[in-house]
C-alpha cells in the first residue's frame, strides 16, 4: 500500500514579492459565488509537497491570483525544486 504524499502549503507571490493567501485553485477561469469581477495579479504559485521519505518538492507555476477572492488561476509549470530532506 502506497502512502500518500501530502501538500502541506500553497502560496502565491506576485512579481514584487508580496505573498497572498491562496483560498482556491483553478485551472480555468472560474465562476464566483458572488458577482465580483476578478482582479487578477500576475505572479507565481508555489505548492509544497512533503514526501513520505522526509524529502519534499516545491513546484512553482506561472499564475494569477484574484486579490478579491484569493482564487489562483494556475498556468504553466515554471520550476520544480526537489529536496532530499525538507528544510522548510
Ligand atoms: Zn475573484
Ligand atoms: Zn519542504
Amino acid at each position: 500500500m502506497l502512502e500518500k504524499e501530502e501538500v502541506t502549503f500553497e502560496e502565491f507571490l506576485d512579481l514584487e514579492g508580496n505573498v497572498y493567501k491562496v483560498k482556491g485553485v483553478s485551472q480555468d477561469k472560474v465562476m464566483t459565488m458572488d458577482s465580483h469581477t476578478h482582479n487578477y495579479v500576475k505572479g507565481y504559485f508555489k505548492r509544497h509537497t512533503l514526501k513520505t521519505d522526509g524529502g519534499c518538492v516545491v513546484a512553482t507555476y506561472n499564475a494569477q491570483i484574484c486579490t478579491i477572492c484569493g482564487t489562483v488561476l494556475v498556468g504553466t509549470l515554471y520550476s520544480t525544486s526537489t529536496y532530499t530532506v525538507c528544510p522548510h
